[in-house]
Parts: structure tokens; sequence; C-alpha cells
């Protein structure tokens, strides 16, 4: 029977009417929708019901029995029920002996349960051989057929052949099947549909602090300050004055971020004197998010400019340069060229453009169908090199804006230092730290040390494959 159904599969492709049958036990949401998509794609489908009634709701074509008549018609039982249900197979364990039973259920939480949902499908059916896959396609892609962000199925399970079967059926519906092993994998598979943009968190979290931070900083050295200070109103200013003040800020701090794990993990290298020893998990958590902290901080990028764009039709603006104006008029003064403000001013102009094209630049081959099309050393060059100059640029932006405004004490409001200056900081320490790090002398040995070699070298260092694999990782993401 079950040699019969395999070879069933590959005619599944040439006649689709006459193949194989499949049953899925439940008629609920998910069952309906993957039995209408199997039916679509050729297979004979039965359901397995507790109500075993034709009923408007099922696909057409689709047959509905009790459970065990329809496991009697298929080597291959789909189990679109709760786990909460699975009790009922106990009747069934004979029926199912030797059958591939699939299981494709979720839970509400991340290990909800002390094993996999998978796993405790083979304890209650213990002669049946279970396959883990499905879990991660929603009912609604498949009925709506808007499969592009979901087309991927992780598989797994202890027996190879009913694993492939499974994979084969997935390919048939035009979903991509991925290989995870053994039942084991089954816990980490049920977690993935659970997962809330896990390697978004970090950059998040990081960039909402520095936002709030920065905006209750600004609004104390600007709004307050003045209020108190001149008993002026200038709270207008929270609405585009402020946040243009934080984003760029912001997006400076994130983008230097992004390049300071790297810079941590070769002064750790040059310090233990081998790149055979694992880096601290906060750092290897770091490097691992810094694709996001540098989207993070794109997007901040792209809010400055698109505030710094309404600035000449800004009210305040208008009203500004007007009285500056009409008072030269009422003194009749003008105020003579500087060829330094317009140097300054084309400078701080120039690099923001430059520094802005690049940034976007780094956004745009971190996308997978850019980078994808790129080699390793490519991608390198783009995200390191191109980054590090992106940095400097903006670096520099920031440096011009706030040329020798450190040097007036009317700057520090209540002794604190203009917002513009806590942005330099990070970026002023990753770039000179990088100085160091590029110059000959270090250079080489941490090239030496990528390359394997110890300080304090003993024969035999690695002692596992699995040591091998840490240091291999470590050693790419220490390089961008
Ligand atoms: P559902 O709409 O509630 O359907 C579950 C079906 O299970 C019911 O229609 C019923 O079918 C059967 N059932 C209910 N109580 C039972 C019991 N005591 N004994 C035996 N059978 C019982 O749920 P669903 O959305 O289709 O989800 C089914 C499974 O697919 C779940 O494990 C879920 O995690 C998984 N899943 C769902 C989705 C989705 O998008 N909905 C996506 C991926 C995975 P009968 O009345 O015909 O017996």
């Amino acid at each position: 029977m079950e040699a019969h159904s395999l070879n069933l599969i590959p005619l599944c492709n040439g006649s689709p009417r006459k193949c194989e049958t499949v049953c899925v036990f439940g008629t609920g949401d998910f069952g309906r929708s993957l039995g209408c998509k199997m039916l679509q794609c050729g297979y004979s489908v039965v359901f397995g019901s507790r109500t075993p009634k034709a009923s408007g709701l099922l696909p057409k074509g689709a047959e509905v029995f009790n459970h065990r008549e329809a496991a009697q018609r298929s080597s291959v039982v789909i189990l679109a029920v709760h786990r909460d249900h699975y009790s009922f197979l106990q009747d069934l364990t004979e029926v199912l002996h030797g059958k591939i039973l699939v299981d494709v259920s979720n839970n509400l939480k991340l290990n909800q349960h002390p094993e996999s949902n998978a796993e405790y499908l083979a304890q209650v059916v213990p002669g049946a051989k279970v396959v883990k896959a499905f879990n991660t396609v929603s009912a609604w892609a498949l009925q709506s057929g808007t499969l592009d962000a979901s087309r991927q199925v992780f598989v797994c399970g202890d027996d190879s052949t009913s694993k492939e079967m499974v994979m084969g059926i997935c390919r048939t519906l035009g979903l991509s099947p991925l290989d995870q092993g053994s039942l084991l994998a089954a816990k980490e598979v049920e977690n993935f549909p659970l997962q809330l943009f896990p390697m978004w968190r970090l950059p998040m979290y990081i960039a909402l602090s520095l936002t709030a931070f920065l905006f209750l900083y600004c609004l104390v050295t600007i709004v307050v300050f003045t209020n108190v200070k001149d008993g002026q109103d200038v709270s207008f200013r929270i609405a585009i004055s402020i946040p243009n003040k934080v984003f760029p800020i912001v997006s400076l701090m994130l983008l230097a971020l992004v390049y300071l794990p790297g810079i941590i993990a070769a002064i750790l290298q040059l310090y233990r004197g081998t790149k055979y020893s694992r880096f601290p998990d906060w750092l290897d958590k770091w490097m691992l998010c810094r694709k996001q902290l540098g989207l993070v901080a794109l997007a901040y990028a792209f809010l400055h400019v698109f505030y710094t764009l309404v600035i000449p039709i800004r009210y305040y603006v208008k009203w500004r340069s007007n009285n500056f104006i009409i008072s030269q008029i009422k003194n009749n003064k003008t105020s003579s060229f500087e060829t330094m403000s317009a140097w300054r001013g084309d400078s701080y102009i120039a690099l923001g453009i430059l520094g802005f094209f690049f940034y976007v630049l780094l956004g745009i081959t971190s996308l997978p169908s850019v980078s994808n099309v790129v080699n390793w050393r490519e991608f390198r060059f783009v995200q390191s090199k191109l980054g590090y100059l992106t940095l400097v640029l903006c670096t520099g932006h920031a440096l011009i804006f706030g040329w020798n405004k450190f040097l007036y004490i009317s700057q520090y409001k209540w002794y604190l230092p203009p917002p513009y200056m806590i942005s330099l900081v990070i970026p002023c320490v990753v770039l000179a730290i990088k100085l160091i790090l590029i110059t000959p002398c270090v250079d080489q040995t941490i090239t030496k040390i990528r390359q394997g070699w110890e300080r304090n070298a003993k024969p035999q260092k690695m002692e596992n494959y699995e040591v091998a694999k840490t240091t291999e990782t470590n050693e790419s993401k220490a390089m961008v």
C-alpha cells in the first residue's frame, strides 16, 4: 500500500485527476482550505469528521466519512485538528498504524507544552509515522492564493521516506518545503509562526528609547529653558524643530551602533589573541541585528530629509527671514557676504546629501533580492567600506552643523551640551577606534588572528567541530 502510494506521486504531475488520495481529519478552516488546494492540484481528498455529512462548506469533489473510514482510504492523513483533541486518535491507532500522520498544529504561546505537538502526537499514535508540516501556512493564504509571503513549509520527521512524500505534496501544491531534520526540530518549527519580528525587537527598543530620551532632552533644553529664562512660549517647536533634531541624532547614533560591535569584536580578538573563542551572548545578539539597526537608522534619516524639506514653507522661518530683511531696511544696513559661512553651509548640505545617498545604497544592498546576487566580497565591500564612508560623511555633516558652537557658553542650557554634541559621541568613538584598528601594525595582527594564528598557540586547540563552527561564524560576523 505504502510503496504503491509512493509510486503515485510522480503521476500527480502528469495526470492530475487520477492520483493519490489524501485524507484530512477535521473539516475546520485549515482542513477545508488545505483540502480545497489539494483538489485544485489534482489530489482526491477524503475528509474524516465527527459529523460525516455532506456540507456546502466542504470543497466540491471531496468526500466525507467518519475518521476510521476516511483513514482507511489513504496512506497519508493530515491532522487539521487542535492538539487538545488528539485523544480521539487513541481509538484509531490500529487503522493509523504505518500511515503517514501529518501534524499541522500550532500553539498559542511560545514553548506552551513541554514537548512539541508532533512529538505528543507520536506518543498518542505510536505506530504512525509522524511528520510535522504546513503549520507556517495559513488557511487564508491557501484560500486566497496569496502564498508569496508564506510559501515556505518547514518539514521534519523521523522517517525520511514519509518526509519525502510530504515534501512531494508540498511541491505539488506550489509550496517550498524545507527539510528541518528529525521530529526533535518540531518544537522550533512550531515556534516559527509565533515569533513577532524577533530580529527587529532590539533595534526598535534602542531606537525608541533614544528617541524618547532625546525628545525629552530637547524639550527641556529648548522649550522649558526658553520659557523659564525669557518667559517666551516656543512650544510650537515640538511639531517640527525638535523632531528634526531628534531624528538625525538617533539616525547617526544607530548607524554608529551598527559598526560598534564589529570594533568590539576586533578588540576582543586582539585582547584574547585568538579567534577560537566565543563572543559574549550580548555581542552575538547585537551583531545579528546589525542589518535591522541599519534599516531603522535609514528610516530615521528619511524622516530627517522630509522634515528638512519643509523648512522653507514654515511660518516661523518665513517670519524670521522677513523680519531680518525689514530690520536691515529699517537700519539701512546690509550684511556683507561671508565666504566662510557660504563654505560652511554648502559643505554641510553636500555632506548631508552624499551621506544620505550612501545610506540609501546600503539599505538597497541589504534587500535579499540584491544581496543574493552579490558575492561575499562585494557584500563586505558595500556594507563595511561604504558603510564606514557613510558614517564619516554623516559625522562630518553633524560636525559642520555644530561648527564652533561648542565654544560658546550660551549653547549650554543649564550646563547641558547642545543635542548635536550627543549625536557625535558614539560615531567619533567608533571612527577613532577604527582608525587605530586599520593602522598597519594592528591590522596585520587582526588579519593574522582571523586567519587562525593564536598568540598562545597550543597544538590541537580546536577541540571539536562545534568550536570550529562557532569560530567561523564569529570570524565572518566580525569582518563586516
Ligand atoms: P478549526 O476551524 O477549529 O477546526 C478544527 C477542526 O477539528 C474542527 O472543525 C473539527 O472538525 C475538529 N475537531 C474539533 N473538536 C474535535 C474533537 N474533540 N475531536 C476531534 N476533532 C475535533 O481549526 P483550524 O483553524 O482549522 O485549525 C486546525 C489545526 O490547524 C490547528 O491545529 C491549527 O493550529 C492548525 N493550523 C491552522 C491554521 C489556520 O490558518 N487556521 C494555519 C496553520 C495551522 P470536524 O467537526 O469535522 O470533526
